[in-house]
């Protein structure tokens, strides 16, 4: 049987996946990410029964970043300048293509989501420019232009993009180690928990810190609608799952473009507009799946 392989390799957790497609898949498994070496250990041992019985067509690596898309670069498929302790310049690519010895597509784990939302979803596949933005422990933007994630200097890193701070109404400096208060810096998990004391998870519904998340958030998709001009945005992530979450950023949106782009994406239709994503959680898992199935109808 022909097999793709999914590999999510986020800062807290890997997962890796074996499967034909959302509805086929065969075995996945997860596990902390610890050193370099030992979790990418790991990760082979996971594939390496599918390499021996010659069914494991690609590979798909979905990682966190920043990472190195350049194929003509040395350092291509590294994990680059990430603040995540000892995996700065690690070869992760190399790592597995060596072991696994499979054709591998390696790209950030949010531009991989936004792949697998638009490769496996039919409705969505016609919506291109197509965004996906997480907001967990971090903030990350996945853009598709044209049917494939953007790439270029490197990729986008909209997660980490200015947004007006009012200072006097939140004067909570922010906790990006590179910008202080950029996006990431004011409106991720991390500095939800370090503002307010404690994890979005334990945050009550009433708390004030939902009402500033969800304006930050607007604020952020503003930007990205304004920039790429999507058809569609993808908002995923653990803090965009409380409850009301999605309502209340499409509200500000709303009042935030105050009519300007004129379409009725940003009026009546906006709950298709801004919606969470259809594979739920398993958006980068399915999109890295995705990844190496269109590598291999690629190579054929
Ligand atoms: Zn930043």
């Amino acid at each position: 049987m022909r097999l793709f392989g999914g590999i999510e390799s986020g800062g807290t957790k890997f997962v890796c996946t074996v499967g034909r497609d959302p509805n086929h898949i065969i075995s996945d498994i997860s596990f902390p990410t610890t050193n370099p070496e030992e979790t990418i250990q790991k990760t082979i041992e996971f594939f390496t029964p599918y390499t021996k019985s010659n069914e494991l067509t690609s590979v798909g690596i979905a990682s966190f970043g920043p990472v190195d898309l350049n194929p003509d670069s040395k350092t291509y498929g590294f994990i680059t300048t990430t603040p995540k302790v000892g995996w700065q310049q690690v070869d992760l690519y190399g790592a597995i293509q060596k072991a696994l010895n499979v054709p591998i597509a390696f790209d950030t784990d949010v531009n991989a989501a936004a792949f697998g939302e638009k490769f496996w979803i039919p409705e969505n596949q016609p919506l291109d420019p197509l965004i996906y933005i997480t907001v967990g422990t971090g903030i990350g933007v996945g853009v598709i232009i044209n049917g494939f994630p953007l790439h270029g200097l490197i990729h986008a890193e909209a997660g980490h993009i200015a947004i007006p701070h009012d200072w006097k109404a939140d004067p909570f400096p922010g906790v990006c180690q590179f910008h202080g208060d950029c996006l990431e810096g004011l409106a991720s998990g991390i500095s939800m928990n370090k503002r307010w004391g404690q994890s979005p998870e334990t945050l009550s519904d009433s708390h004030p810190a939902w009402d500033l998340e969800a304006k930050y958030i607007a604020l952020a998709l503003v930007n990205l609608i304004y920039a790429y001009s999507p058809k569609k945005i993808i908002l995923g992530g653990g803090v965009s799952q409380h409850l009301g979450f999605h309502q209340s950023v499409r509200k500000n949106v709303i009042r935030i473009n105050n009519g300007y782009v004129n379409s009725i994406s940003l009026t009546e239709k906006i709950d298709d507009y801004i919606s969470p994503p259809a594979l739920g959680n398993r958006s980068g898992a399915l999109g890295a799946i995705a990844m190496a199935k269109n590598l291999a109808t690629k190579e054929e």
